[in-house]
C-alpha cells in the first residue's frame, strides 16, 4: 500500500459520505501521486477530525471518494496568534509555512515603519498553510488575516491575551509560555516609537529569543518553538 496521502477539504466529513474533488486536488491524486480506485486517502476539514476515504472514481479532473471511518477525532488546538512585520515574498512564505507547522491558529501580518512589503496574496498564503497542515498531520489550518498596522493590532488586541513582544534590544526574559501571541519586528527592527507604543499596553510582555540577533523569519520560528513546543497538539 503506498504511503497514505492527507488532504484538506472544505466538505463535511461523515461516515458513508461521498467527497468529490476537482482540480488541482484531482490532478495531484491521479497524475502526480498515481492513485486510482481502491486507494486510500485521509481527509480533514478542521471540524470533523480526520477520515479515511477510498477512491471510487479517478479522473484527471475529478476524483470521488467514499468516507469509510474517522481515524482521528477533531482536537482543540492551541489558540495562538503569530503577528509578524511583513517580509518580502519568499520570507513571508517561509514564516507562514513554518508557523503552520508549529501550530499557530492565526497568522496576522503587521505593517510597521520599516516593513519591507505592504500587501499579501491571501490565497497563495492559504495554499501554503494548507499544504503545511497536510504534511505535519494537523487537523486544522491556521487563519491568515489581512495586514494591519501595529497601532491597529494593539488597539484591537484582547486585554486578557498575553502578547510576547520579541525585543532584541532589552535584557528581557527568554520567551516562555503561557502566551496568546508573539509579535516579531521587521528586518530593520521596530522603531523606538513603536516599542514605546507597544510597552504602553499591559498585555505586552517583552521577551528575548536568545543572545544572537536573528533574522526576522528565524525569530518567528524560534519564538514559536519556544512558546508552543509544550502546547498540547
Ligand atoms: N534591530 C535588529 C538589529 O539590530 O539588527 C534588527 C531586527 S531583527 C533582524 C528582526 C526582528 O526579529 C526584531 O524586530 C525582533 O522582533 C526579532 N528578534 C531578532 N533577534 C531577537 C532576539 N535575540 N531576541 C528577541 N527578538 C529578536
Amino acid at each position: 500500500m503506498p504511503g497514505s496521502i492527507r488532504l484538506f477539504v472544505e466538505f463535511e466529513l461523515a461516515e458513508g459520505g461521498v467527497v468529490s474533488l476537482a482540480e488541482p486536488q484531482a490532478h495531484y491524486l491521479v497524475n502526480v501521486m498515481r492513485r486510482g480506485p481502491g486507494d486510500e486517502v485521509r481527509l480533514f476539514n478542521g471540524r470533523d477530525g480526520e477520515w479515511q476515504a477510498r477512491i471510487s472514481v479517478a479522473r484527471r479532473k475529478n476524483v470521488e471518494l467514499i468516507l469509510e471511518q474517522q481515524t482521528r477525532p477533531q482536537n482543540v488546538e492551541p489558540d495562538f496568534h503569530l503577528c509578524f512585520a511583513l517580509l518580502k515574498r519568499a520570507r513571508t512564505d517561509l514564516v507562514v509555512e513554518k508557523a503552520s507547522e508549529l501550530g499557530v491558529s492565526v497568522i496576522q501580518p503587521v505593517i510597521t515603519t520599516r516593513t519591507q512589503a505592504d500587501h499579501v496574496n491571501l490565497a497563495r498564503l492559504r495554499a501554503i498553510a494548507i499544504e503545511a497542515a497536510e504534511q505535519c498531520e494537523r487537523l486544522m489550518v491556521p487563519q491568515i488575516l489581512m495586514p494591519v498596522s501595529l497601532a491597529e493590532l494593539l488597539a484591537h488586541w484582547p486585554a486578557e491575551r498575553r502578547l510576547m513582544l520579541a525585543d532584541e534590544r532589552r535584557n528581557a526574559p527568554v520567551a516562555a509560555p503561557p502566551a496568546g501571541g508573539l509579535l516579531i519586528g521587521p528586518e530593520g527592527g521596530f522603531t523606538d516609537q513603536e516599542l514605546d507604543l507597544a510597552r504602553l499596553h499591559p498585555f505586552v510582555t517583552a521577551c528575548s529569543l536568545g543572545a544572537r540577533i536573528l533574522r526576522a523569519e528565524t525569530a518567528a520560528i524560534a519564538g514559536l518553538a519556544l512558546l508552543l513546543a509544550s502546547a498540547p497538539s
